[in-house]
């Protein structure tokens, strides 16, 4: 399935990838958090809004 693959350490927790995905697939906890994989359509919505370029990529795995 797709995911966004999301480095923790460069997460500031801004919360814009959690309000962007159409999907809602990701979640702020500590930082932003895959909570619902199942849901992501790979569309890169949240690559492009993360202000700190902490989603890397969409994994297909
Ligand atoms: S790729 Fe699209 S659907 Fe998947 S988590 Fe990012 S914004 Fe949501
Ligand atoms: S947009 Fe980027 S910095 Fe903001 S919560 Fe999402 S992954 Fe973290």
């Amino acid at each position: 399935m797709a995911h966004p693959v999301i480095e923790a350490d460069e997460c500031i927790a801004c919360g814009v990838c959690v309000d962007d995905c159409p999907q809602g697939v990701l979640e702020l906890q500590d930082v932003a958090t895959v909570t619902d994989e199942d849901s992501c359509i790979a569309c890169g919505v949240c690559v492009e809004s993360c202000p700190a370029g902490a989603i890397t990529e969409i994994a297909e795995d």
